[in-house]
């Protein structure tokens, strides 16, 4: 196995997926997708689990809870974000 072997740009499209996969819009493939790129990405794994808990905080508390330095991050996630109403 090489080190380098992992693709980043991969990532990056993950990234862009994960706010919808946390909203479960994603298809089938696209979440079993997700799910094996986390397994054997540590920063995308840990990534998708602080943004995880990052929107459940957002939307019990509305940003109060939530770290400066990841708000900025997130702020940025969220801009390309598609717009949903909220379900319920
Ligand atoms: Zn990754």
């Amino acid at each position: 196995m090489s080190k380098d072997e992992h693709d980043h740009r991969h990532c990056l499209e993950l990234f862009e997926k994960l706010s919808e996969y946390l909203d479960n819009e994603l298809d089938e493939v696209a979440c079993k997708d997700i799910e094996k790129h986390i397994k054997e990405c540590v920063p995308c794994f840990v990534c998708l689990q602080t943004l995880k808990r990052t929107v459940d905080l957002c939307k019990q508390a509305e940003n109060r809870m939530v770290p400066e330095d990841f708000s900025k991050k997130l702020k940025e996630v969220l801009q390309n974000m598609p717009k949903t109403p909220p379900a319920g």
